[in-house]
């Protein structure tokens, strides 16, 4: 039997991996666009920045490894078709391969925004090893950069580009930051924690364009007329799926790849994992589309377990976690079908939580610099288990005690 992997990213590395460790035998092929083998993208906005991991720090597995195991890996190769009737995916090269079973794990890229004046130079994305170092090139003190997007990219990438040095202005289109994400609570503390170090914020307001000085990008005019000065852009405003092969093979998508709760897509013999799927969430009794690595694991065990026919794995609830400066925050659940906030601890302190729930049951926690509120927010959240908000809020109860 013989798998093709599509997109060497967390997720095809993942699955590839986890096939030859759930005991399969036959033939897999992994192929990537990037000329890298499967690399973590989470240090890429901090520590890569930073200059704390380099070179092959950012690898899932040594290159040697995918030889080793008897994976072939393809870097720097396009896929431009699949053929599903045939089973054969077609590369760039004109070469074809042939598959049983085919996953999908191509991921997402970062959402452009074309304006005037968007083709000067000094454009930067946030997504491979190559646009973090061409975003380091740039960090120097007093270099001004203009960030468009207050979401996870913009904030990591603000707090680096603080700790080198530049001058950074955030532009977010909202009234608050994160808001794709968490909740206003959040907004406020991290908003205070980047004015803290500086970083300067517009919000909600729209870019009208950009202005250049010799074909380099001078400032960011926003509607109303301001114009904010800068040396370089950074554009952080989502990420959108890359389903295009997955489209034109005919599988159902709706805003990434459709899949069931064993990662397979409408074809049967084709399965699909990571930021590019469109999931089953049934703890909230919708579809998703997750942006996560914790996510692409899931659904990486998902899909390697339905492939090779080993136990079904648990299913697991969604997180997420981000570094900005000296804070950690952790996000178990989403914010689903909230009827009532509870605060837990005080943001003044640096230290707090915030549970957000459905009558008793806790839909998602928002843990700043609080581990342990994260850990049992989630066993909560798994074990749909009642909490008395009372008991959650007041803090001389320990967390394990509420
Ligand atoms: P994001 O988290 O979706 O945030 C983008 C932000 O930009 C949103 O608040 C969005 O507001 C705003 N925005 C959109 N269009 C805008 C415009 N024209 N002008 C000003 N603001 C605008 O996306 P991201 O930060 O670009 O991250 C990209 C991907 O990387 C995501 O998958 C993210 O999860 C991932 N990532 C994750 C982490 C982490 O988990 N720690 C770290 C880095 C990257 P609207 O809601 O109004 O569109």
């Amino acid at each position: 039997m013989n798998i093709i992997i599509i997109g060497a990213g967390h997720a095809g590395g993942t699955v590839a991996a986890l096939l030859r460790q759930n005991g399969f035998k036959g033939g897999i092929t992994l192929i990537g666009e990037e000329p890298h083998a499967p690399y973590q993208r989470p240090p890429l906005s901090k520590g890569w920045l930073k200059g704390q991991v380099a070179g092959d720090g950012l690898l899932l597995r040594p290159r040697d490894w995918y030889d080793e195991n008897g994976i072939a890996l393809k870097t720097s190769t396009r896929v431009v078709r699949i053929e599903p009737a045939s089973r054969t995916v077609v590369l760039s090269t004109g070469e074809s391969l042939s598959y049983d079973k085919l996953v999908l794990a191509t991921g997402a890229r970062a959402r452009k925004l074309v304006l005037p004046g968007s083709d000067l130079k000094g454009f930067l994305e946030l997504r491979t090893i190559e646009d973090a170092e061409a975003l380091k090139a740039w960090f120097k003190p007093g270099f001004r950069l203009a960030i468009i997007g207050g979401g996870y990219v913009g904030l990591e990438v603000a707090a680096s580009a603080r700790l080198l040095g530049a001058e950074v202005r955030v532009i977010e289109r909202e009234d608050r930051l994160l808001a794709r994400v968490g909740g206003p609570v959040l907004s406020s503390f991290f908003r205070q924690v980047h004015e803290d170090h500086g970083v300067e914020f517009r919000f909600g307001v729209t870019v009208e364009g950009f202005e250049g000085l010799d074909g380099q990008v001078s400032g960011v005019r926003l509607a109303g007329g301001e114009l904010v000065p800068c040396d370089a852009v950074l554009v952080g405003i989502g990420a959108i799926p890359n389903d295009d092969l997955a489209r034109d093979s005919l599988l159902v998508c709706d805003d990434g790849v459709v899949v069931d709760g064993h990662a397979r897509t409408s074809d049967p013999n084709i399965f699909a994992v990571g930021d590019m799927t469109r999931r089953p969430m049934p703890l909230y009794g919708r579809s998703v589309r997750l942006e996560s690595v914790p996510n692409a694991l899931e659904q990486g065990r998902q899909a390697a377990a339905a492939i090779c026919g080993t136990a079904e794995p648990k299913p697991e609830t969604p997180w997420f976690w981000s570094d900005q400066y000296d804070h950690k925050l952790q996000i178990a659940g989403m914010i689903f079908d909230v009827d009532q906030t509870v605060m837990r601890g005080d943001p003044a302190s640096g230290k707090f939580a915030v549970f957000h729930l459905s009558g008793a049951r806790i839909q998602a926690v928002e843990a700043v610099n609080a581990p342990p509120e994260f850990m049992m927010g989630r066993q909560w959240l798994a074990s749909r288990r009642e909490i008395d908000p009372g008991r959650l809020e007041d803090v001389s109860i320990p967390i394990r005690e509420v």
